[in-house]
């Protein structure tokens, strides 16, 4: 048996799981219409490939990548494309994106694809580019693009690979019941991404001692694979990646450190699953296992969803019963959030959709003053001080957050669970991210302003000085010719003829200086005129800016992935190469025109 390690603080809240497993995995009939957000991961959102009126196929590609982070989107079913516009996402303001909305047809036609079953003799090169092209982002946290994830780079080798099974939040039970019947199709994914990492030395799978179940299906398809399944007891939350680490390794990783930087690969339990899908069966991410419960719904239980399923249609299918259940949260009680309408669609992220009843999760009490009982630091998991944060992010103390570690806090809510107060301290903690995040941004553009703002002055008092020096050197001219001219006629001889070059200032040109002056100009609008000379122009201007942009996407994937702390100013770098490349494109298509 495998040793084990324990991270501080933690709590145990009702896990309320058993509800949702008692059936098996659902489907769903086809929803009239799928929406589709351009931005569901980490990276920069999806540029659309289609046309409003097209038809497509299930499984088609409807926006690629754009750029090294970012992924491509699918259609989740077959249907027409009605609309591109800005609609309601997951996201607790309840702010529009841009999203695609596909009328679907109801024959869910897919279109023709073909995966390999020999990964052993492909490069991991390749392997990557699948996972790639297949849409996959991580479905248990923020949505980081797995190829990207997949390809640490030659001077970190992995020797760990981890599969995070735990699944620690009250409620959700999406990979508990995915590994109950999917566990065969799981191991193939993680022996995919053994291939991809050079074979790592240590492959576990962690997970919790509440899913006996689960366990259970994975042991006879782990057998003589190389691969353990590391059982450590309940606790909330051991499923952050840093956590889990530290429980199946016993390391902890440094504030700023990647688990790649240690040899370690971290990636979820459901990952593994489209990544088997995405391998041997050729299908792209289009569908993920998400759990509705909660007492206001009919049956709670499972369903595979088709992403951009909207929230209503799982409902509608669960007779969800308006009346008892005030809220619809997306996620789960501790880190999930209320949704702001339920017409917000499925993403490749959402685990869970909890409708709880009114008694089952009531509204929250108002917050009281702090006590200092000091009971939110006992139960926060990475040893942060949350009653301090608490006041820095009050006072808006920006600098003091940061000196207190507040981006490592992991969000988990344990510290508002127990707090007896009630003060909701994550809301005020991600408020007070997101103002950091905000601030960073704003110093970077200022930056940014500053330095256009001294150069474009440096150009002009340089053009300035340059100017300055030829106007002395023809003044000095003039003057020695004056004086060689009176020299002569003193001397009675012929006075020097003028050197061609040379015209004094103010002095009109001669004829021939004239000449060469208009040609020039002839030239200059001709080529102006000529829409030919301006197309390769501008066809010269995109190849240079495209190739400027992958190197400074290259750079930003470098900078996140080892987290330098240059992410801001690099994402700032990749925005305005976009613009300008984006400039010349539409000019070229206005020529075009
Ligand atoms: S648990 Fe609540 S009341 Fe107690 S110290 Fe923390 S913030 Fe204050
Ligand atoms: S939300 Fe943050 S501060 Fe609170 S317990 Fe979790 S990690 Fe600690």
């Amino acid at each position: 048996m495998s040793r084990t390690w324990v991270t501080p603080g933690g709590v145990h809240p009702p896990e309320n799981k058993h509800q949702s497993l008692t059936q098996p995995i659902g489907q769903l009939p086809i929803p009239e219409k799928l929406i589709i957000p351009l931005s569901q991961h980490i990276g920069a959102p999806a540029t659309p490939c289609v046309e409003i009126g097209q038809q497509v196929l299930k499984g088609q590609v409807i926006a690629q990548a754009a750029g090294l982070v970012s992924i491509p989107m699918h259609a989740p079913s077959s249907g027409t494309i009605s609309a591109i516009e800005h609609r309601p996402i997951a996201h607790a303001s309840g702010m529009l994106a841009p999203c695609i909305e596909i009328t679907t047809d109801g024959a869910d036609t897919w279109i023709e694809h073909q995966g390999i079953s020999d990964y052993e003799h492909i490069t991991p090169s390749k392997l990557i580019e699948m996972v790639g092209n297949a849409g996959i982002s991580g479905m248990g946290g923020a949505g980081f693009p797995s190829a990207v994830k997949l390809n640490p780079g030659r001077q970190r080798p992995i020797d760990t690979l981890i599969v995070n099974a735990t699944e620690c939040e009250p409620y959700i039970t999406a990979d508990d019941s995915a590994i109950r019947e999917r566990a065969g199709e799981i191991v193939e994914g993680i022996k995919i991404l053994s291939a991809i990492l050079d074979h790592p030395t240590n492959i576990m799978i962690g997970i919790e001692d509440n899913k006996p179940e689960a366990i259970a299906a994975l042991a006879p398809h782990v057998e003589d694979s190389g691969i353990s399944v590391v059982v450590f007891p309940t606790k909330y939350p051991s499923g952050g990646e840093k956590q889990l680490i530290y429980i199946l390794t016993g390391k902890e990783l440094p504030a700023g450190k990647l688990p790649a930087d240690e040899g370690i690969v971290c990636i979820n339990i459901g990952t593994t699953y489209a990544i088997k899908r995405a391998v041997i069966d050729g299908e792209p991410l289009i569908s993920r296992v998400t759990t509705v419960t909660g007492d206001a719904v009919g049956t709670p239980r499972n369903y595979d969803t088709l992403i951009g399923t909207p929230v209503r249609h799982l409902l509608e299918h669960n007779q969800f019963d308006g009346q008892a259940g005030g809220r619809v949260i997306m996620g789960g009680p501790m880190m999930g959030f209320t949704l702001p309408s339920a017409d917000v669609p499925i993403v490749k992220t959402t685990n869970c959709i909890l409708a709880p009843s009114y008694a089952e999760i009531p509204d929250d009490d108002p917050a009281q003053p702090c006590i200092r009982c000091g009971m939110c630091a006992e139960a926060c998991p990475v040893s942060l001080l949350p009653q301090q944060l608490f006041w820095y992010a009050q006072a808006e103390e920006h600098d003091r957050l940061e000196a207190h570690n507040l981006f490592d806090c992991i969000e988990c809510g344990a510290c508002s669970y127990v707090c007896p107060s009630n003060i909701p301290l994550v809301q005020y903690y991600r408020a007070a991210k997101g103002d950091i995040r905000k601030a960073r941004e704003e110093k970077v553009k200022s930056d940014h302003a500053r330095e256009r703002f001294e150069f474009h002055k440096e150009r002009i008092e340089q053009a300035e000085r340059e100017k300055e020096a030829k106007r002395a050197a023809r003044r000095e001219a003039t003057q020695q010719a004056k004086a060689d001219h009176l020299a002569a006629t003193a001397n009675g001889g012929a006075a020097p003829s003028a050197p061609a070059t040379a015209s004094p200032a103010g002095a009109v040109p001669t004829s021939s200086a004239a000449d060469i002056i208009a040609a020039a100009q002839a030239r200059a609008a001709a080529k102006q005129a000529n829409p030919e000379d301006q197309r390769a122009k501008l066809e010269r201007t995109i190849a240079s800016a495209e190739q400027r942009l992958k190197m400074a996407e290259e750079k930003l994937a470098e900078a996140i992935n080892e987290d330098s702390g240059k992410q801001d100013k690099l994402s700032a770098a990749v925005e305005n190469t976009r613009q300008k490349l984006e400039q010349s494109k539409s000019k070229l298509a206005e020529l075009a025109e």
